[in-house]
């Protein structure tokens, strides 16, 4: 028996990188966990019966660490954002909304800025100021630019070892930011974003392409921002800097609307927590609130 990683998922086969010499085989699933009802997933850990030379079948799935559903993709350590300086202009809006489902979904995020050879000294200045909210929340920040190559090294440390999936809209630079990492990729500009567009009846191919000693989804995630699953009085939860100011509201189940003695009102007022991110929460909790059930 042996152990691998599924990295790409194609027509009912499995690719499963063999653990010991890193020999890819080509699998198909047989085995105990048809009884658990689950299908492998491209990121599973397996354990499979080599057969007929790179052949093999699957025989049981490690337990997974999260499970993502578009792109299929299991035990993702980290979802790197990606938004461009300009040529589409950085929305802090839109990168809020990105935020809730990584949060929700206990993915680590990154935040990537793409194109920074097109700003000049006083935009790159402002655009350092909105990102240093935050850098002061925790989330990690690269400044790039794949025309310059700026941010390729921190970039690349940051992959290595992890599986990473790449959100963004089309045209932030996804492609080409990953083409400077790893010129050997040769990943044709915009062809990550065109999966995006595949019709529902074509198969789904998933796979997980090495970069930099790490592995990379050739699909975008978290194309779908619509807040689906998130029920407005787990919103606070999601945004890191009011979540840890509502400790100290003073009702349980505060969401910090209109309610007297609220700690992150408080916290607003102060400063202590950016205008903007609060705007934007309010925004989702209405959002949230008027969504027309699905049923
Ligand atoms: P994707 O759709 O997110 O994969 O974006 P692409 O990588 O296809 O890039 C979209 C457009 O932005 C292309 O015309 C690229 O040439 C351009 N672009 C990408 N990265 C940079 C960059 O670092 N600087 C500049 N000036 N343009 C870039
Ligand atoms: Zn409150």
């Amino acid at each position: 028996m042996a152990e691998g990683k599924i990295i790409k998922a194609l027509s009912g086969f499995y690719y499963v990188k063999n653990r010991e010499d890193g020999e890819i085989y080509q699998c198909r699933g047989r085995g105990v966990f048809r009884k658990r009802k689950i299908t492998p997933l491209v990121g599973d850990h397996v354990e499979f019966q080599k057969e007929n030379g790179r052949e093999g079948y699957i025989l049981d799935i490690g337990e997974r660490k999260n499970e993502l559903v578009r792109p299929p993709i299991a035990n993702v350590d980290q979802a790197v954002l990606v938004f461009s300086a300009k040529e589409p202009a950085f929305s802090t809006l839109l990168l809020d909304r990105f935020l809730v489902p990584i949060e929700k979904n206990l993915i680590r995020p990154l935040i990537l800025i793409t194109k920074c050879d097109l700003l000049g000294a006083d935009e790159k200045e402002k655009l350092l100021e909105t990102l240093a909210v935050y850098r002061q929340i925790g989330y990690p920040v690269i400044l790039s630019s794949a025309k310059a190559g700026e941010g390729a090294d921190a970039l690349l440390s940051a992959l290595k070892g992890k599986i990473t999936v790449f959100c963004g809209q089309s045209g932030v630079g996804k492609t080409s930011i990953l083409n400077r990492l790893d010129p050997a990729l040769g990943l044709k500009t915009n062809e990550i974003s065109t999966h995006l567009g595949r019709g529902k009846h074509t198969t789904r191919h998933v796979e997980l392409l090495p970069v930099g000693g790490g592995l990379v989804a050739d699909t975008p995630g978290f194309s779908s921002l619509d807040f689906a699953g998130v029920e407005f009085t787990e919103l606070g939860a999601y945004f890191p800097e009011i979540s840890e100011k509502s400790a100290g509201c003073k009702f349980r189940g505060c969401l910090h609307e209109n309610e007297p003695h609220c700690a992150v009102k408080a916290a607003l007022a102060e400063g202590e927590i950016a205008s903007f991110r609060y705007s934007h929460y309010i925004q989702f909790l209405q959002e949230i609130k008027n969504r027309k059930p699905r049923y």
